[in-house]
């Protein structure tokens, strides 16, 4: 047998669980009208999947969240869905909220169902999503989502898994009798999610006024890792944080969770839930819930479909209306009173007690307290409840939470033991809703300040930007203006230089022109004077030539006659004529070769 550790604190009410448990779990009729909330859980409210007029089949999905922590709603049998509207739905406080209203067709037919027998063989991941899509969650407590419940932040290894089947509120038995009927699934249920975590024990905790329970659970547990630890009865021993430290003598921090010292716990019934859906593809549409209570006949659990009205459950458990004085959703100390019991079976509701005016009478006028110090005997967490009765009563709430107000868990201990019949559990719920509701002042305030200053910051950078770029583009323009002017001021400069060689070259140009020009005519005239010889002068330059040839020829004659000086003189003067009269021979020879040829006079016949 496992070692086993208390807590302090702790009472011991009348259990008055017997009256459930005479007769075994019956299954409660499908009702003319199923009310399914689409809000069962602590998260985000589901989005209806279906509209007015549609048939469904049992287990088909009708609501999801698609955003946000959340599971789906599945339609209990099938049916045409009716409406979805506002509902009172089981609350403390008798609100409303959105449901679909499903008229069941009588014939409960299911939708296609998909088991997974060797999980085993498949990724957690895939095991964890059908466990979400089933729309399992906390079936013991608030109602927490169990896929997230099953996904521990990755720094925090879950060594002991613990399945909580203490059930330790009076009159409650749902769990009782589910170990008692369905042991076996709640320990396939277990090892699929020991599978998943992968802890070094499992362990059952339950208390020791369950014999039938803790029998059966001990035979369904051969043959595997899982122990059936049997704890002392005392309430509120199913408490998470009281079950965890019993069971390993480890306390969670204040404001911690049991994963924060590798601890992890979930309810029979969640185990039960979980091996439904992964071993027969089935989701979360019904489950145990007790109805007890002296003003029904015929007390005991049933297997009840979510969404079956109060009022229906009541009926079949023999509801004597004469009796009825008080309706108690959960049980006497921590349960809440219903305001009409049309409000639905919901995937957190565990027990309905129908309460004579003797049973559970209303509790004495309040009176002054004595200081007597009872409720910090009774209190489970080891708080002040005194001083924390005072500064929530003062609305002294910063107080209140510095006593750690929110690690009460609104077990009703401290309450139950009064002698001044104080409802401190009220003051303290009071004193917590005070401090969320300026909690989400504070955050909404914090948000619209956070939202104004960075609207503030974003207008101010906006401008800054703003003026940056005007500068910049200025900056740009003047440097644009500076290198026109630079450039106007070089063309200038480039434009004098040219003028002035362009001038100059302008001038050398009419030069060579005027030259050319010159040249040309020279050449054209010349050309002239070749194309047109003129014979007559020629003719006459070779007389010419000739006679002073002959007249240097006598003379030269004469000279060498009379054996003169000037022989050799003449003698060049002769040869040079020579030439001269040759070159003029030449030159009209030339000159008549282009004289075109004079027409032949015809001959006279
Ligand atoms: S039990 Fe009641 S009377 Fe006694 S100290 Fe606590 S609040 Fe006061
Ligand atoms: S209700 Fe809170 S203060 Fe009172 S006994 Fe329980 S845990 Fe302690």
């Amino acid at each position: 047998m496992s070692q086993l550790w208390d807590f302090s604190g702790g009472i011991h009410p009348p259990e008055n669980k017997i009256q459930s448990t005479r007769r075994p779990i019956r299954t409660a009729g499908i009702p003319e009208r199923l009310i399914l909330p689409l809000q069962q859980h602590i998260g985000v409210q589901a989005e209806a999947m279906v509209s007015e007029g549609d048939r469904v089949l049992k287990g088909q999905k009708i609501g999801d969240v698609t955003a946000g922590m959340g599971v789906p709603v599945h339609a209990p049998t099938s049916g045409i869905i009716q409406a979805i509207e506002l509902r009172p739905v089981p609350h403390p406080s008798g609100m409303s909220d959105l449901c679909v209203i499903l008229q069941p067709d009588g014939k409960d037919e299911w939708a296609d169902l998909y088991p997974v027998e060797n999980y085993q063989k498949h990724d957690r991941d895939e095991v964890l999503q059908l466990i979400r899509d089933a729309g399992i969650s906390g079936m013991g407590g608030a109602g927490f989502p169990t896929t997230i419940k099953l996904r521990p932040p990755r720094d925090r290894k879950v060594e002991t898994l613990i399945l909580n089947g203490a059930e330790c509120e009076p009159y409650i038995t749902a769990d009782d009798m589910t170990m008692r009927e369905r042991a076996a699934e709640v320990v396939s249920g277990m090892q699929v999610m020991a599978w998943i975590l992968r802890p070094s024990r499992c362990v059952i905790g339950i208390e020791d006024n369950k014999p039938e329970a803790i029998a059966a659970l001990r035979e369904a547990i051969q043959g595997t890792q899982i122990e059936v630890s049997v704890i002392p009865t005392k309430y509120p021993s199913g408490g998470e944080k009281q079950l965890v430290q019993i069971l390993t003598g480890l306390e969670v921090p204040s404001g911690g969770i049991p994963a924060d010292i590798g601890v992890m716990c979930q309810n029979v019934g969640t185990a039960v839930a979980v091996s439904r859906a992964i071993l027969e593809g089935k989701p979360l549409i019904s489950r145990i819930v007790t109805i007890t209570g002296d003003a029904v006949q015929e007390a005991g659990n049933f297997d009840t479909l979510l969404g079956t009205p109060v009022r229906a459950l009541l009926s079949e458990a023999g509801l004597q209306t004469n009796l009825l004085n008080r309706l108690v959703q959960g049980g006497p100390m921590m349960g809440y009173t219903l305001t009409t019991d049309s409000v639905p079976i919901v995937k957190t509701s565990n027990c309905v007690i129908a309460a004579t005016a003797q049973e559970l009478q209303a509790p004495p006028p309040e009176q002054p307290c004595i200081r007597c110090g009872e409720c910090a005997e009774a209190c489970p967490m080891e708080l002040l409840p005194q001083q924390l009765f005072w500064y929530s009563k003062a609305e002294e709430f910063e107080k209140a939470e510095h006593l750690n107000l929110f690690d009460c868990i609104e077990c009703g201990a401290c309450s139950y033991v009064c002698p001044s019949s104080i409802p401190l559990v009220q003051y303290y719920r009071f004193a917590k809703g005070e401090i969320r509701t300026q909690r989400e002042e504070q955050l909404k305030s914090d948000r619209a300040r956070e939202r104004f200053e960075a609207r503030q910051a974003r207008l101010e950078r906006e401008q800054q930007e703003k003026e940056q770029r005007r500068k910049e583009r200025a900056k740009a323009a003047a440097e644009a203006q500076a290198k026109k002017k630079a450039e106007a001021e070089q063309a200038a400069a480039d434009s004098e230089v040219v003028d002035d060689r362009s001038a100059k070259a302008a001038l050398v140009q009419q030069a060579l022109e005027r030259k050319k020009a010159k040249a040309a005519q020279t050449k054209a005239e010349s050309s002239a004077v070749q194309e047109q010889p003129d014979l007559e002068t020629l003719e006459k330059q070779v007389t010419q030539a000739e006679a002073k040839l002959n007249t240097m020829q006598g003379m030269l004659n004469e000279a060498k006659a009379e054996q003169a000086d000037n022989v050799d003189k003449l003698e060049r003067a002769v040869a040079k004529n020579h030439d001269r009269v040759k070159r003029a021979k030449d030159a009209l020879a030339e000159a008549r070769k282009h004289v075109p040829a004079e027409p032949e006079t015809p001959s006279s016949e």
